[in-house]
């Protein structure tokens, strides 16, 4: 199987978004944007051994490189779209990339977003890149910059579960609930949108509550202070977790995907079912302190960076 077959036996499909003049099979793809909205445009990097273990199931990993992707076109409050696929890879593994696609569109048409185009080629290691395109109301995305002193710092769903999945694996006993929110992350699209106009800044949890809520602080030239005993911990990881390692999970672990934002107190759309939890507010004098029963608790982490 050469590349253009690879291509056209599992990533060639009819799309599932409106706006594709020019999909998959001329040198660029031709879109069509809605009149008088914006585009955003994100981009993510999935490497073998870096994000994912080697041993990672093929179909997780393609709903992972989609989901994280549409995690920041959540945070910004837009409408996620069109989407690219860089994929490179050792070998053509027609079960690897039966099962890949499966997952990769599994996430797409949840979403409904339409795989347009890409590039396919030979690598050592496994690494996928995804680009996807979102649209928003002209000048409404919801930017890391606009937190005011007096605004609550809210989280959405649970957080601390994925680091407490990677932590586990190699167990013999992995809790299914907290193994699932590592590979297939629940983007929070619908609600980031439901967020455009009451939120006053916003940021995906990706690297870890404390180190990503410090760019968005950082970012507003303001500081937060957090309550500890209001994080959002599942249940399955406060039965597996002393309260302090649960702590730890929550602000330092990543890849949770989960929305951390702020907004002015009393404006908080619907979250149709979905956990929404106040953790903090926002402060005039810039750092982030945490607290625990009213008494400051001193934290060191600055989250995942790579290089270091
Ligand atoms: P070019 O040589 O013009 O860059 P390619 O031969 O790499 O184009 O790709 C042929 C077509 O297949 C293009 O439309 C490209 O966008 C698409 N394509 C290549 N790889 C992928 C992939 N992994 N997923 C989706 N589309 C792909
Ligand atoms: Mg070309």
């Amino acid at each position: 199987m050469d590349e253009f077959e690879l291509i056209q036996r599992y990533f060639e499909r009819a799309n599932s978004s409106a706006g594709v003049i020019v999909g998959i099979g001329d040198d660029g793809a031709v879109l069509s944007p809605t009149p008088n909205k914006e585009l955003v445009t994100v981009i993510d990097t999935l490497v073998e051994e870096v994000h994912f273990p080697g041993n990672t199931n093929a179909g997780d990993v393609g709903y992972r490189a989609v989901a994280v992707n549409l995690s920041d076109i959540a945070a910004m409050g837009a409408t996620p779209r069109w989407m690219t696929l860089a994929l490179s890879m050792p070998a053509s593994d027609s079960s690897w990339l039966a099962a890949f696609s499966g997952g990769l569109f599994d996430a797409a048409s949840e979403y409904g977003v339409a795989l347009v185009g890409g590039d396919t080629t030979f690598a050592r290691q496994t690494v996928v890149t995804v680009a996807l395109s979102g649209e928003i109301e002209r000048g409404r995305a919801i930017l890391r910059s606009g937190a005011k002193p007096g605004d609550t710092i809210f989280v959405t769903g649970t957080i601390g579960d994925a680091a407490a999945a990677l932590e586990t694996s190699g167990d013999q006993e992995v809790d299914e609930f907290i193994l699932q929110r590592y590979l297939r992350p629940s983007a929070r699209v619908q609600y980031g949108q439901a967020l455009v106009g009451s939120a006053s800044a916003a940021i995906d949890i990706s690297d870890g509550l404390l180190a990503d809520l410090g760019k968005l602080l950082t970012a507003s030239h303001v500081g937060g202070e957090i309550d500890l005993g209001c994080l959002p911990i599942s249940a399955p990881v406060q039965s597996r977790y002393s309260e302090s390692q649960q702590r730890g999970l929550a602000l330092s672990g990543g890849d949770d995907y989960e929305l951390c934002f702020t907004a002015a107190p009393n404006t908080l759309p619907d979250s149709d079912g979905l956990q929404v939890t106040a953790i903090g507010v926002v402060t005039q004098t810039p750092g982030l302190t945490a607290k625990l029963g009213g008494e400051n608790v001193p934290y060191a982490d600055p989250g995942y960076r790579h290089f270091q």
